[in-house]
């Protein structure tokens, strides 16, 4: 589905991706861990051409992406969904409207099948009571939730996740695991940045292992996270207990 080689990205003389390849086949869930400035935001970026790659080749479903613009580039952001640690819900629109919105505005949908589409999501995420809500009115737990039903809402082929519990509460941290892990069973293609051992023991294809830019180790969980060989990540995984 996405096939990523030798991706470099530097912000003026700061080299912050080094050569990164990577494939995620649909369906897998590949986890992103690594220490807090080795990258992990800016690879996801990258994939869904929020940065614009230095160097390398990006490609989503048999095509080079990497230089996409106007309507391809558009495609692009459709069909890779992003679920960010702020959540980024539009705060003066209701939470069925910020559900809504995207799917009809870029008609893909009706509003009134996006209404259909928005309830069927608010149930599957628990908040089915919130939809004449704002987000104000949630709790951190909640809007994650919400976020990631409007990313639902247009029906992406891969939801890349950024750190999605970091900015929550410890008690709501398991309400948003838990709808993504549900979403893991279902089969959706997932790329998931996050410092949740659990979660990556739980529903990781593949753990990938970055530091300093480049991908350290990576493979499956029970061996990145059982049986670590290098001794960056020793430390790293030292340091999260
Ligand atoms: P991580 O998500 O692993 O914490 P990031 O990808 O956010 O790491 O950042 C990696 C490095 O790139 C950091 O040193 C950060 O300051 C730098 N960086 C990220 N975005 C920008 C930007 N837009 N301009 C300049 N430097 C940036
Ligand atoms: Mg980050």
């Amino acid at each position: 589905m996405i096939s990523v080689s030798n991706l470099k990205k530097s912000f003026g003389d700061l080299v912050v991706l080094d050569g990164i390849t990577e494939t995620i086949e649909k369906g897998e869930k590949v986890v992103v861990i690594g220490p807090s400035g080795s990258g992990k935001s800016t690879f996801l970026r990258c994939l869904n051409l929020l940065e614009q790659p230095t160097s390398g080749v990006i490609e989503f479903e048999g095509r080079d992406i990497t230089h996409a613009k106007g309507r391809e580039l558009n495609s692009v952001r459709m069909k890779m969904g992003m679920v960010f640690q702020h959540f980024n819900l539009f705060p003066h629109l209701t939470i069925r409207r910020n559900i809504t919105i995207a799917p009809v505005k870029n008609k893909i949908m009706t509003q009134a099948q996006a209404d259909k589409r928005a309830d069927e999501l608010l149930a599957m995420v628990g908040l089915s009571d919130k939809a004449d809500a704002y987000p104000a009115q949630l709790s951190g737990g909640q809007k994650q939730r919400i976020a990631i039903a409007r990313t639902l809402a247009m029906n992406p082929d891969v939801i890349l996740f950024d750190e999605p519990t970091s900015a929550l509460d410890p008690e709501m941290v398991g309400e948003v695991l838990s709808v993504m892990q549900t979403l893991a069973q279902e089969g959706l293609t997932m790329l998931v940045v996050t410092h949740e051992m659990g979660f990556a023991r739980a529903v990781a294809s593949e753990v990938v292992f970055m530091d300093q830019g480049v991908i350290c180790e990576h493979g499956d969980p029970k061996d990145v996270l059982g049986a670590p060989k290098t001794e960056r990540l020793k430390a790293f995984l030292a340091s999260m207990l």
